[in-house]
């Protein structure tokens, strides 16, 4: 039996459009004790990206922001993607995709994930939804192993599907989306550079056995809470004992921020991807901007300049508009 997702984009037959404009959601990964298993997607900050087929197995690459990303294909995440696409269908069409990037490249909100995934949602609608959502996942997964070096989807599934995204596992992918709660966001981007290479170099290799007790506790109870609704649960849950008090001495003022955000009223948070960008998670919008003024004091104290949002959990994830 086909899969929804292929039903859905099967409606649209190849001859309907020859282009496409999505906005595509940045997203949290290692959500908290959800190191590489939970990621969630945000309403803002997002990429807008067009795409349209092309007849020669090619893909052009047009930048329409200050970021100086790679034009190169083999360079450019989304055009890993696009290339990726076009090997599986023979070399029988190509794709021109115009990116406007509104997600700083580095920033640890999913920047690459936006592109990769943007990219292949995309190009799927435009070849007439021919790949089920896994296909799309593993194309899309393609960009991130450019950006990182592993292919790793806890930004990709979120950012694809909406939501919360489980990874329960990656070989073979199995990608459970998890009902979300209405929540508000509230993240800061401190404008220092934290190298993705560096902040997995500084993770222990092991772990002791209670840490790893009192993360499964933490994972579970997070799952449970957002199944649940049930802020409290979650706000307990969203405790990290074994990457955090490792990456979080990369963030200057990490400690304080999280101290005082909670003291806020934020149910808590923690780093967002590998840094620097931390994120909280509160149950008003009151709270929430509370939140992001403990988060620009610290920052303006410090003297690092900083960009903060306060948003709330993207349900839709990638989005044709
Ligand atoms: P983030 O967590 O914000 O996605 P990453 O460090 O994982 O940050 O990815 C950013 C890296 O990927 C940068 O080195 C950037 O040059 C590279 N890159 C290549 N193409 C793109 C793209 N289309 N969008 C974002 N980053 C890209």
């Amino acid at each position: 039996m086909p899969h929804a997702f292929s039903i859905y984009f099967n409606s649209i037959t190849r001859s309907d459009l020859n282009k496409i404009t999505v906005k595509s959601p940045g997203t949290v990964a290692n959500l908290v004790c959800g190191f590489d298993i939970l990621g969630m997607a945000l309403n803002e900050p997002y990429d807008i990206m067009h795409l349209k087929l092309l007849n020669e197995p090619i893909v052009v690459i047009i930048n329409k922001d200050d970021f100086n990303l790679p034009t190169e294909p083999e360079k450019n995440v989304a055009g890993v993607v696009l290339l990726s696409i076009i090997e599986r269908m023979n070399h029988k069409t190509g794709f021109e995709v115009v990116i406007e990037k509104h997600i700083k490249p580095g920033s640890g909100i999913g920047s690459s994930a936006a592109s990769a995934a943007g990219a292949a949602v995309a190009a799927n609608h435009l070849l007439g939804g021919i790949f089920s959502r896994d296909e799309v996942v593993q194309f899309a997964m393609n960009g991130e192993k450019l950006a990182s070096g592993v292919k790793h989807a806890d930004n990709i599934a979120p950012c694809i599907l909406g939501g919360v995204s489980l990874i329960r596992s990656i070989h073979p992918l199995d990608i459970v989306a998890i009902p979300s709660p209405d929540l508000f966001v509230t993240v800061v981007h401190p404008q220092i550079e934290v190298r993705t290479s560096d902040a997995r170099q500084i993770l222990k290799k092991q772990v002791l056995l209670k840490d790893a007790i009192r993360q499964w506790g933490n994972i579970a109870g997070l799952v449970t809470g957002f199944l649940k609704n049930d802020y409290e649960l979650i706000g307990r849950s969203l405790e990290d004992v074994i990457i955090e008090p490792v990456r979080s001495i990369l963030i200057p003022g990490f400690d304080e921020i999280k101290r005082k955000c909670k003291d806020a009223g934020a149910l808590g948070g923690g780093i967002s991807g590998s840094g620097p960008s931390v994120f909280m998670l509160s149950v008003s919008e009151t709270i929430a901007k509370a939140t992001e003024t403990v988060m620009k004091e610290v920052y303006d104290r410090l003297g690092i300049e900083n960009n903060t949002y306060v948003t709330t959990i993207n349900k839709k994830g990638v989005e044709i508009i």
